[in-house]
């Protein structure tokens, strides 16, 4: 196929009537599709269902620790679901904290912390004239909610097939005292499925921050979030790295169960070093008497280790992989070639990001929408919901069925060669 660029006024006007009968057929048909945010379907849930049958009204409800799990007790999380996640999150069991349902929660209140109070005994962030967080980008629209919310500047930093651009983090981490973290989803990220390089992890252990308070928040979601047995990616671990290179307390990780249980049920917790987790612990005391270990001891005996876990994830990837091969095809079938769109295949994950011609996402979010398919806002992928380009839509092919996904995908590519004839006739 011709790159449309290459094609002439007549043959595109030619092409742009056909498309738009079949976008009408389509419309016609009063489709109400959704592939906007990355939910586990509905059969990727109904592998957790066991869950529900390892404690009953006979359980023993005692943890390893002796504590009856149906009382208060035990701060930051019972013994058995901290190893389960130390060895999930790839960290020693005594450089973990667990909280409740949500990593975002813990990453929202780990910032809070910082504005009111500080970190690790620095001039709390709401008594500085100014905060900066670095983002790259694109990115995950609720770090940057959580960013913006507190009042903090954020920049953009273009994502690369390695990661970060780190030539522009290290430049702007060492110079400016005001940068105080960066938002990171160091393996198959939030939306591209990217996955740092050794290299991007060895520098960032490497940085020396002008604020003796920066962070890096490594938010690893999606960690064991393989599409394939035999393709995966690998991360190096970070907490290890930066405490060889002099800088254990420069990071905090974080993750949950939520897309391995249950979304909003699921456990969560961060990894940090000891100093960070003292300074963590002394507010989580005063904030709670501590978190649900029921719910702890639920998952801990479910999946009894992180091998069952590692099983259970296969059974997740048999589900998600055919429908990102769905989508992916289809793009590579129908837009592969036509030199309006790119895009990069993950090997795990819960997204695939497109990116339009310039000044096109809008549009074509809009134009899909009028056939009934709602994808993520475009813009939501960077800070303040601004692309520059307008160009970058994030696709989540979790939540439909098989049958849904391929009509989505179709109506998404229809929207995509519809809107970019129009930009390339303007
Ligand atoms: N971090 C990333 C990168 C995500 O994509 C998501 C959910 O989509 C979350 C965190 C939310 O995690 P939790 O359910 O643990 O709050």
């Amino acid at each position: 196929m011709a790159a449309y660029e290459e094609l002439s006024k007549e043959e595109l006007l030619k092409i742009k009537s056909e498309l738009e009968a079949e976008f009408e057929q389509v419309k016609a048909q009063g489709l109400k599709l959704d592939m906007s945010r990355g939910k586990p379907s509905t059969e990727q849930l109904n592998l957790s269902m066991g869950m529900m049958d390892v404690l009953n009204s006979s359980s023993d409800l005692v943890c390893e620790e002796g504590v009856d799990c149906r009382n208060y007790g035990v701060l930051d999380g019972i013994r058995e679901a901290k190893q389960l996640l130390a060895d999930m999150m790839e960290v020693p069991k005594d450089n973990i904290v667990i909280f409740g349902n949500s990593s975002l929660n813990i990453m929202y209140d780990t910032i809070a912390r910082s504005m009111t109070h500080g970190v690790m005994g620095s001039t709390p962030w709401c008594k500085l004239d100014k905060v900066k967080f670095l983002c790259p980008v694109p990115g995950y629209d609720r770090h940057f909610k959580i960013t913006e919310y507190f009042g903090i500047e954020m920049i953009n930093v273009p994502m690369t097939p390695t990661g970060p651009d780190m030539d522009m983090v290290e430049e702007l981490v060492s110079t400016d005292p005001a940068i105080k973290g960066i938002w990171c989803v160091p393996k198959y990220s939030n939306p591209q499925g990217i996955t740092y390089s050794d290299e991007t992890v060895h520098r960032f252990a490497k940085l020396n921050p002008a604020a003796e308070d920066f962070r890096i928040f490594w938010d690893n979601a999606y960690g064991i979030h393989h599409l394939y047995e035999d393709k995966q990616d690998y991360l190096i671990e970070i907490l290890m790295e930066c405490k060889k290179e002099g800088h254990p307390d420069m990071v905090y990780k974080f993750s949950s169960t939520s897309k391995i249980s249950f979304p909003g049920s699921g456990i969560a917790a961060i990894a940090a070093s000891t100093a960070n987790l003292k300074a963590i612990r002394e507010q989580m005391s005063i904030q709670t008497i501590g978190h649900d270990k029921v719910n702890q001891l639920r998952h801990a005996r479910y999946f009894k280790d992180i091998h069952g876990m590692v099983q259970h994830m296969k059974k997740h990837a048999d589900i998600m992989r055919p429908k990102f091969e769905a989508v992916l095809s289809t793009l590579e079938r129908e837009i592969g070639g036509l030199g309006i769109g790119s895009w990069l295949s993950p090997r795990g994950g819960y997204f695939i990001s497109f990116d339009a011609l310039p000044g096109c996402a809008k549009k074509i979010v809009a134009k899909a929408k009028e056939a009934g398919l709602i994808m993520t806002e475009a813009g939501a992928t960077f800070p303040y919901g601004k692309d520059p380009q307008d160009s970058n839509i994030r696709i989540a092919p979790s939540y439909p069925t098989a049958e849904e996904l391929k009509v989505a995908t179709e109506i998404f590519v229809l929207s995509v060669k519809l809107v970019s004839i129009d930009k390339i006739l303007e």
